[in-house]
């Protein structure tokens, strides 16, 4: 079977490096914000053009954590996209503030910046775009409204760590971008890590703070905080991961691009574009295929994986049934949900893995 991603492959691919840096950080026995997480994030907060990086414990606590620097609470409104992981949202309901969605551009699965100042009420904070499958949002006009309704930015860039727009790299044109090491992430730990990155001094010192029982003293607290930290013992390992990470972005978008050019006009398989100016990382190479269940079926007979992100969007969830929506509210994010495949796609995908994955696609999408 082909998998999605192939983590054992690249655990052995890079086994040596990855279990002397794990080994160095056992015997150095500084686990809790130790020197691999402060190294980590100067390295981080440099590749992504920003000038602070604060290790947390997951994405989900970095997305909350920003929102709390940002001063979101009870009544403020966060903007964002309904079709993404749940995180997002739990981030803004968590502080108690109201996730107000704007649809997507069907194209790129991406929130819609043209629907975006229609949904600004004077309740209006922060917008929080989503990097959704490695690509970048459409961040000029997005930053631009921002900009004329004095609004603050939080970036989701869970998928698409070291994506450039128009030159910038994801998580610096905003105020704040949260990172994701997940597993399966394009840079990913043993375990769950996150980190924030920003060009804003204050912002950052006050993510600092909250990662850490709302103190900047130790056993002094100025406010409730969590305890959200990344381990030593996961930084080292991404900074064993982070010096391939380029390499590997290249690796995906050079299959990003096989797989488009093998796949260009097969019959009822509707292919993911690039907008103009980006440099995408391709967390995810999505497609979108009618009656996609029979689909998914055929290829699984054909030995190939898919999978679906996200068959649900977030209007519809039971967790924001307070909200009201129902479907047809946003149908671009709808219609995503039901038709959007994921392939496999990991930088370790060999062409024999990658033909086997067009040949089952084109035969299962063309079967009637
Ligand atoms: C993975 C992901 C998150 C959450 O990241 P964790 O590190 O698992 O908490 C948030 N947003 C998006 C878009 C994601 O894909």
């Amino acid at each position: 079977m082909i998998p999605l991603v192939d983590l054992k492959l690249q655990y052995q691919l890079h086994k040596a490096e990855i279990d002397a840096a794990m080994q160095q950080s056992a015997a150095a026995a500084a686990y809790i914000l130790g020197p691999n997480v402060k190294a980590l994030e100067a390295d981080l907060a440099a590749y992504c053009q920003c000038s602070h990086g604060v290790g947390v414990a997951n994405c989900t606590d970095a997305l909350h954590l920003s929102l709390r620097a940002m001063g979101i609470g009870p009544g403020d409104e966060v903007i964002t996209t309904p079709f993404t992981f749940v995180a997002t949202t739990e981030a803004i309901g968590i502080l108690g503030a109201t996730p107000v969605f704007v649809d997507i551009v069907p194209e790129t699965f991406n929130l819609d910046a043209a629907l975006l100042e229609a949904a600004v009420t004077p309740r209006t904070r922060v917008i929080l775009p989503v990097h959704l499958y490695g690509q970048p949002c459409e961040m000029d006009p997005i930053l631009d409204i921002a900009h004329r309704h004095g609004l603050r930015v939080v970036e989701d860039c869970a998928q698409a760590i070291g994506a450039t727009y128009r030159g910038r790299k994801v998580g610096s044109m905003g105020d704040l971008g949260c990172l994701s090491f997940f597993p399966s992430k394009n840079l990913g730990c043993f375990g769950d890590g996150g980190m924030v990155v920003s060009n804003d001094a204050e912002a950052a010192a006050h993510v600092e703070m909250l990662r850490r029982h709302g103190g900047k003293v130790k056993y002094h607290h100025s406010e409730i905080g969590l305890n959200s930290r990344l381990d030593d013992l996961q930084a080292a390992i991404l900074r064993v991961k982070f010096r391939y990470l380029e390499e590997w972005h290249d690796a995906r978008r050079r299959h990003a691009a096989r797989y488009t050019e093998l796949l260009q006009g097969a019959p009822g398989i509707v292919l993911p574009i690039e907008i103009d100016d980006v440099r995408a990382v391709y967390h995810q190479y999505t497609v979108r295929v009618q009656d996609r269940k029979a689909v998914q079926a055929r290829l699984a007979e054909a030995g190939v994986s898919s999978f679906v992100y996200y068959p649900v969007p977030l209007h519809l969830q039971e967790v924001h049934a307070a909200l009201g929506h129902s479907r047809g509210d946003f149908p671009h994010a709808e219609a995503a949900a039901d038709e959007a495949l994921s392939l496999p796609m990991f930088p370790e995908m060999t062409e024999e893995q990658q033909d086997q994955v067009v040949d089952a696609l084109r035969a299962a999408a063309a079967y009637r």
